[in-house]
């Protein structure tokens, strides 16, 4: 039988009425794909490649489930602010569903893939002077006076009952817990659903344990690593370029009770990964994905990470969300006359 989106995979697992109707895309069951060589000894990496899902992130899971409840309780109109990929899954659930969607993005801050899916969706697009955490806080406010606005950003508990169920799928197609879960975290909505994911999977006896969790910032927008939030977030990773995050207190719960921790990576070392993803593996993600990759190599380095460890890091969004940042890395086509003579030598010239 064909897969059938998160909500009706998982239902079981995921509080909602029996009457409402599951809104779907066919969200989830994504490849965990195995990367032999890239890290060393013996240790295992697979990559969880969230770019597959149908908007091109993770986000589509819990918006599944956030649309299916908004639309469930009689919701007219979602609205959210996001750094790009919650708006684009917002816009689509919300067209898929019959809904008007309200998007608030920080202006000049979101990559062109998103703002494209984003318009052509049919969301109404709201450019904010100010960064997410300020848009956040504004939606935040509407929705207060507003019950016909549901708000569908991560502090709606529906998201991350959605995201969860992406650890579900790791132990699924693993046949079991991985020793380490490494993740990039922004507003920190996806670290704490996977640590619940695997919680619940353990209580309810379909693993014995739990992974490690790792949660990786980048430097210039690393909060929770700092302890205090950043007040100008600055990032290449424009998906967690995010101050104050929202489940703040999730991620650091995740970390400390399964023996993990969160660090920062440089944007630097993020686009490192992001090419080696790309050029090495064959995996184009966006570069916030890279950090969690990123984040793993530099354990790594660093002495940090078991011997025998079987790592899985989540690759969050795809990479043709953001063009730009693409083509800005590799560098423009190289110009080629019409004679075979210098085709032949850009052939000699590349291989050599
Ligand atoms: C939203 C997002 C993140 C961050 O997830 P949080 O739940 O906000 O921590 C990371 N990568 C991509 C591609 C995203 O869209």
């Amino acid at each position: 039988m064909s897969w059938r989106g998160v909500v009706e995979e998982f239902r079981g697992f995921l509080p909602l009425d029996a009457a409402w109707e599951p809104v779907s895309l066919r969200e989830g069951n994504t490849p965990l794909i195995p990367v032999p060589g890239l890290l060393g000894g013996e240790r295992e990496l697979y990559l969880k490649f969230e770019g597959m899902n149908p908007t091109g992130s993770f986000k589509d899971r819990g918006m599944a489930v956030a649309v299916t409840a908004a639309r469930g309780q009689g919701a007219r109109i979602t609205v959210c602010a996001s750094t790009g990929n919650t708006a684009a899954a917002a816009a689509a659930y919300s067209a898929r569903a019959g809904l008007r969607s309200v998007v608030v993005i920080p202006e000049g801050k979101i990559a062109r893939g998103k703002l494209a899916q984003s318009l052509l969706y049919g969301a109404a697009v709201l450019a904010l002077e100010g960064n997410f955490d300020a848009a956040l806080a504004l939606v935040r406010r509407l929705v207060e006076r507003r019950p016909d606005v549901a708000l569908v950003n991560s502090v709606n508990p529906y998201r991350l009952e959605g995201q969860k169920t992406a650890a579900f799928e790791v132990v699924d197609a693993l046949g079991g817990v991985p020793d380490y879960l490494a993740i990039p975290v922004g507003n920190a909505g996806n670290i704490t659903a996977y640590w619940k994911g695997f919680r619940e999977y353990r209580d309810a006896g379909r693993t014995p344990g739990v992974p490690c969790m790792l949660g990786f910032q980048a430097e210039g927008a690393a909060p929770l690593v700092r302890g205090v939030p950043v007040e100008h977030p600055e990032t290449v990773a424009t998906a967690i370029r995010i101050g104050n995050p929202a489940s703040w207190q999730g991620a650091v719960a995740a970390a400390r009770d399964s023996g993990g921790g969160i660090f920062s990576v440089t944007d630097a070392q993020i686009l490192a990964a992001y090419r080696l993803l790309a050029s090495r593996v064959g995996i184009f993600a966006e570069p916030a994905s890279a950090a969690a990759l990123a984040g793993v190599l530099q354990l790594e380095r660093t002495g940090r990470l078991a011997p025998r460890a079987r790592v899985v890091a989540v690759l969050t969004g795809h990479g043709l969300k953001d063009p730009d940042t693409a083509i800005d890395q590799a560098g423009a086509p190289r110009h080629v006359s019409a004679e075979v003579d210098a085709l032949e030598e850009a052939v000699d010239h590349w291989s050599a």
